[in-house]
């Protein structure tokens, strides 16, 4: 009388595993919205005329990848670089 149902084992064992996975991956997602310091960005360049055109990175980017046409010659675009666009400079104010 005083055995578990293996299968009752079995539940509270995915029960807890469920939660704890999902409690980290939600810390792990407050952290990093904490951590984030600035923008990812990818920097694209025109092959023919050498144009270079940054936008917001998306997840799908990487380097050498060619991507849309060059709004100046409409020559073909390629990724050269993803980067962290650094945090905006807080304003010193010149001491009087
Ligand atoms: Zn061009």
């Amino acid at each position: 009388m005083l055995g578990l149902d293996p299968l009752y084992i079995l539940l509270i064992a995915i029960v807890v595993f469920l939660a704890s996975y999902l409690l980290v991956s939600y810390l792990r997602e407050s952290s990093t919205q904490k951590e984030e310091k600035g923008k990812l960005l990818t920097m694209k360049k025109c092959l023919s005329c050498n144009y270079v055109l940054s936008r917001p990175y998306e997840k799908e980017d990487y380097v050498g990848r060619k991507e849309g046409k060059c709004p100046r010659c409409s020559g073909d675009m390629m990724i050269t670089a993803i980067y962290l666009e650094p945090p905006p400079q807080p304003q010193v104010t010149a001491p009087s």
